[in-house]
């Protein structure tokens, strides 16, 4: 898949999914702006690929404000052209019941998982309607169904389905295609944060690959090959699509829409 002449914005670029989504357009010829509020890990990847010839940029950016998106997307666009491509990566868990979970959690949790990936395609779709785009939102299982005590996170991943239906069909006429990927457990920074909150973290490890029909968690990589996949023409006829992405752990549990 190439991805010549194309301009890709990825949040989240800075670590897990992002970035291997990021490492991945790039390999492929495209030209990334990567923003996320972790400017060491962003300026890293950013960097590691001018230095092997290929073009991107990092922008500081918290998701959670929309003049922070508009500014950067719009730099971006100016430096690189028009964006084509829109993975939205950002985000962030907390744990919590209804009864638990704080206001600032909730409000932390939706601005960042939710209203992040607004913004961010509401700075993207003027640049993608009648000359094609693709965004791609980074969701989870936890969109599709539900674990205990994640109550915020569950809930943003699950609106976020329904912010990847409604903009598919807004926009499908126009050209510009909306879908959703929704991972099962991945290696990454976030997973690692999550198990070191047990006193037990190997065994929380060990138990998230023991429950995945395959018998493993996913490495980022294999959630960003189907980012990648969903962003290129090849899924041309593909949109207001939830792929699960989770080593048939949906299938597993009946969630499976
Ligand atoms: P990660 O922590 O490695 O990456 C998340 C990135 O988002 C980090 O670079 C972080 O700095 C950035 N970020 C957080 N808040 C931000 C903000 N306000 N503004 C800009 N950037 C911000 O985690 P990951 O596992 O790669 O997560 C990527 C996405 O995948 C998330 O949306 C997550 O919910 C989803 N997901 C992860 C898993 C998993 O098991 N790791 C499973 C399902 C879904």
């Amino acid at each position: 898949m190439e991805f010549s002449n194309r301009v890709a914005v990825v949040t989240g670029g800075a670590s897990g999914i992002g970035r291997a989504a990021v490492e991945m357009f790039a390999m492929r010829g495209a030209k990334v702006a990567v923003l996320d509020v972790d400017e060491a890990g962003g300026a890293e990847v950013a960097a590691g690929i001018v230095k092997r010839g290929g073009e991107a940029r990092f922008y500081r950016v918290d998701v959670a404000r929309a003049a922070e998106v508009e500014r950067a997307i719009h730099d971006a666009s100016e430096r690189y052209g028009p964006i084509d491509i829109l993975v939205t990566s950002a985000g962030i868990q907390r744990y919590g019941t209804a009864l638990t979970t704080s206001d600032e959690q909730w409000a932390e949790v939706l601005n960042i998982n939710l209203n992040g990936a607004w913004y961010a395609a509401r700075a993207c779709l003027p640049f993608m309607r009648g000359r094609g785009g693709a965004i791609v939102n980074v969701a989870s299982v936890q969109a599709l169904a539900s674990q205990r005590n994640v109550f915020a996170y569950t809930v943003s991943k699950h609106a976020l389905i329904g912010l990847t239906r409604s903009m598919a069909m807004d926009f499908a006429g126009e050209g510009v295609r909306v879908n959703a990927v929704c991972p099962g457990t991945v290696d990454t920074p976030m997973l690692h944060w999550a198990a070191s909150l047990d006193p037990d973290p190997p065994s929380v490890l060990e138990a998230c690959r023991a429950m995945h029909p395959i018998g493993r968690i996913a490495r980022p990589e294999e959630v960003a090959a189907v980012v990648v996949f969903l962003a290129h023409e090849s899924a041309s006829f593909v949109t207001g699509a939830v792929w699960t992405v989770d080593g048939g752990l949906l299938t597993l549990i009946g969630g499976a829409p």
